[in-house]
């Protein structure tokens, strides 16, 4: 079984969604994919609720664009009229209860963590629903109902043994391929939305490969993979091949911004191979950890 991550640039436009498709087609089945919020949607979406919580009613501008970024990805993703039917009715219940839920916090002038972590929680609702239609022979999994979150510090960190158990019991009979969003989890005594972190696709992704024992993670995203140095900066940098665990987790704490770093841990400690792949790239082999 192996486990694919594609991050929010992959997922960006109908185009890169359809390469993604491709990628995804060329697997052998079962597969799991975890998927990010659409590019630029989680920055939106927080920046809604900044702008409710201050009364501002630019928030429904926010709104209206989201709204519009994703039905134009439905309409030139999809062909089947059925299919899109459908799916505008699914996609709509959760448009309008966010719109509940933004309009709520601008009345009230009061934004929680709760509700903040509720909101955010919209964008890889969205994706996975969409890329769910769009994948053939896929089936969506709510990750809520597995990734479970424990707080320490003020923090939500997951709880990995209650949701390796978990995971196990959605997950393992997986036939064909599992549409899983990234990030978003609920916290085990309360059942509160919560999440991983910005970035936190990522390390739902490495949780889910090291439950279930998988063959590899790949994570699927907009560069050839790990670089010797920035190659805005450095013209002469190159792709490395090869990286052992320690290494990449040293890259990524120097500021290399290709995997969320706690993404490292679950995998490591199962010897789950990480390779890094570009979705707008794919016959480049990406960096092996
Ligand atoms: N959508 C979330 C973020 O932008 C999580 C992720 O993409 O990994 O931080």
């Amino acid at each position: 079984m192996k486990v694919m991550k594609f991050g929010g640039v992959s997922l960006g436009t109908s185009e890169g969604i359809n390469k993604v498709k491709n990628i995804i087609g060329d697997e052998a089945q079962p597969v799991i994919i975890v998927v990010s919020a659409l590019y630029g949607v989680t920055e939106q979406l927080l920046q809604a609720a900044d702008y409710a919580v201050s009364a501002n009613k630019k928030y429904e501008l926010i709104f209206d664009t989201l709204q519009n970024q994703h039905y134009k990805i439905i309409e030139e993703t999809i062909d089947s009229q059925d299919v899109k039917l459908n799916l505008y009715e699914e996609i709509q219940l959760l448009f309008e209860d966010l719109k509940n839920i933004l309009r709520g916090v601008y009345l009230i002038g009061d934004l929680s963590q709760k509700s903040s972590d509720k909101i955010v929680s919209y964008g890889e609702k969205f994706s996975s629903l969409i890329l769910s239609k769009i994948i053939p022979n896929a089936q969506l999994y709510d990750s809520t109902e597995f990734i479970k979150t424990t707080k320490q510090f003020n923090k939500h960190i997951p709880d990995i043994p209650l949701s390796n158990k978990l995971i196990k019991e959605h997950l393992q009979n997986t036939r064909n391929v599992a549409i899983v969003p990234g990030f978003i989890a609920t916290s085990r005594d309360e059942d509160d939305i919560t999440n991983l972190g910005r970035g936190g696709s990522d390390y739902t992704a490495s949780i889910i490969a090291a439950a279930l024992d998988a063959s590899v993670l790949e994570i699927w995203t907009d560069v050839d993979g790990f670089m010797t140095a920035d190659p805005k900066i450095i013209q002469s940098a190159y792709v490395i091949e090869e990286l052992s665990y320690i290494e990449a987790i040293e890259l990524s704490n120097f500021g290399a911004k290709v995997i969320y770093p706690p993404t490292i841990f679950p995998v490591y400690h199962k010897n789950i191979p990480i390779r890094v792949r570009n979705s707008f790239n794919p016959s480049s082999k990406g960096t092996l950890i």
